[in-house]
């Protein structure tokens, strides 16, 4: 409807230009970028996407590849709940001192850096877990350069190692194993590698390429190696960025103090950030007022991989926002409120995320050649058995993705995963449990649940043919 009223044309000339496209509409739903521009085109208009305008204004400039200088690794610690991810990040924290300073880093802002005895610098995102990486992501936010992933050499390879060794790989994000409590008499270091190996997973020492340590998160046994090798690994990576350029980065937290006003954490990606910079945060700006770093230092600047905590922006940006440093205040002010004023009115809120309705559309006009898909079922034979008969459905336009499969229900940490990865969930014999459903409403994703493993595999097959009804 509204896009009728901006052309001047009846709503049913929209609808059935929608129909002649294969995609059946009501009056009131959204249409996604691209149709809105096949839509539009039919009637002689073409479609100027606002929100694109404002990020075009602070688009990325390039660097010179002479300018570029080594920054340190960003880490996230993930793995299954009790395994030592908290233990290990306070470990790294109180233990590492740099020079000329007495004590540990006291204050928690969400990051913090850490450097070794050889001088090199690790930056390490504070809040552990595999679903605050997943939400950054979300959010369109890649930060993390390597990841540890946590197992407790007295437990098991379990359900959530298995989600964050997913969403590491669904990022693209290298991983160094922690084999964690070898201090306990019930630890067995090889077990945990036995298993790895058996779900494909190969470290160092069984012969692969992946990075593993036997680690004490308690008493720090092996935590200094630990480090070595998450260095090792980033230098492999070759991390490089330009510091002699205004600061750009993300949003790591943000909250409001009764003393001091608006308070965030930031990572810097590229650039210097300095006291006295024009920032734009999300839809929030202002003038940095102060710096402090992890140890409570007031600092004047902030170079590539630096955490900071920064006040000054008019409110308090979310997690997973971009920040970048503007020439003018005026123009950072602008943006911040158009963004501001988008988000009010969501009247450009284009459907981002893939359904199994719009495959076939997408495969037509060409633009789509991976279909990530996310299997969460009752047991593991009917995983096992989708996933194979999924994959075989692969075609030579279309790869089928199975990006991350587990027994058990739809959780909300799926969910993200598939915001992340624009993926579709399929579920076998199992339901979203908790906020799953609500989460997934609002980030738009597409779940199917079946309990027929051939409906399931037909719905597949006729969606990637483009033949699949869809559902009203
Ligand atoms: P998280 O849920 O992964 O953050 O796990 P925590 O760091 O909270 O650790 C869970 C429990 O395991 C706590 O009681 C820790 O004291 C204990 N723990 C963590 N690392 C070790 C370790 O290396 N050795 C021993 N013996 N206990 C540990």
């Amino acid at each position: 409807a509204e896009v009728a009223t901006m052309m001047s044309v009846p709503t049913t000339d929209i609808i059935s230009a929608c129909m002649s496209l294969g995609i059946m509409v009501t009056m009131n739903q959204r249409l996604d970028a691209e149709t809105l521009s096949i839509v539009a085109d039919e009637f002689g208009y073409e479609v100027d996407f606002v929100t694109a305008d404002i990020e075009e204004s602070i688009e990325e400039i390039v660097d010179a590849p002479e300018d570029l200088k080594a920054r340190a690794p960003i880490v996230t610690v993930m793995g299954h709940v009790d395994h030592g991810k908290t233990s290990l990040l306070d470990y790294i924290r109180k233990e590492n001192v740099i020079a000329g300073e007495s004590g540990g880093i006291t204050q928690h802002i969400g990051a913090y850096g850490v450097q070794l005895e050889n001088g090199q610098k690790i930056a390490f995102l504070d809040t552990p877990g595999h679903e605050a990486f997943t939400a950054m992501r979300a959010r369109g936010a890649q930060v993390t350069d390597l990841a540890i992933i946590v197992i407790a050499a007295d437990d098991d390879v379990m359900p959530q190692t298995k989600e964050a060794i997913s969403h590491a790989q669904a990022a693209g994000v290298p991983i160094i194993f922690a084999i964690n409590k070898v201090d306990r008499p019930e630890a067995n270091p090889e077990k945990i590698k036995e298993k790895l190996a058996s779900m494909n997973l190969l470290v160092e020492d069984w012969g692969g390429k992946i990075q593993s340590h036997d680690i004490s998160a308690k008493t720090g046994l092996g935590v200094k190696e630990l480090l070595e090798k998450v260095l090792l690994e980033a230098e492999i990576l070759e991390l490089k960025a330009n510091p002699n350029r205004l600061a750009s980065g993300t949003v790591v937290e943000a909250f409001l103090d009764k003393g001091r006003g608006y308070v965030s954490t930031i990572l810097v990606q590229t650039g210097t950030l300095r006291v006295g910079d024009y920032v734009l945060a999300g839809k929030n700006s202002g003038k940095v007022k102060a710096m402090q770093d992890e140890r409570g230092n007031n600092v004047k600047e902030a170079g590539p991989s630096a955490p900071v905590s920064i006040l000054g922006l008019d409110g308090a940006p979310q997690a997973g926002d971009k920040f970048s440093v503007l020439e003018d205040e005026r123009e950072a002010k602008d943006i911040a409120s158009k963004r501001a004023q988008l988000h009010r009115e969501q009247s450009v809120r284009t459907q981002r995320h893939i359904t199994l309705d719009e495959i076939g559309r997408r495969i037509a006009l060409g633009d789509f050649k991976e279909l990530n898909i996310i299997l969460k079922g009752d047991v593991d034979g009917s995983v096992e058995a989708l996933t194979d008969s999924f994959q075989k459905l692969s075609t030579e336009e279309i790869h089928v993705n199975i990006i991350h499969k587990a027994v058990g229900a739809i959780t909300e940490s799926d969910v993200l995963l598939a915001s992340a990865s624009d993926a579709i969930i399929i579920g076998f014999n199992v339901r979203p449990a908790g906020n799953a459903r609500q989460v997934a409403d609002k980030e738009e994703i597409d779940i199917r649940t079946y309990s027929i493993i051939y409906d399931a595999i037909n719905d597949l097959k006729d969606a990637m043919e483009g033949m699949l009804s869809p559902v009203m």
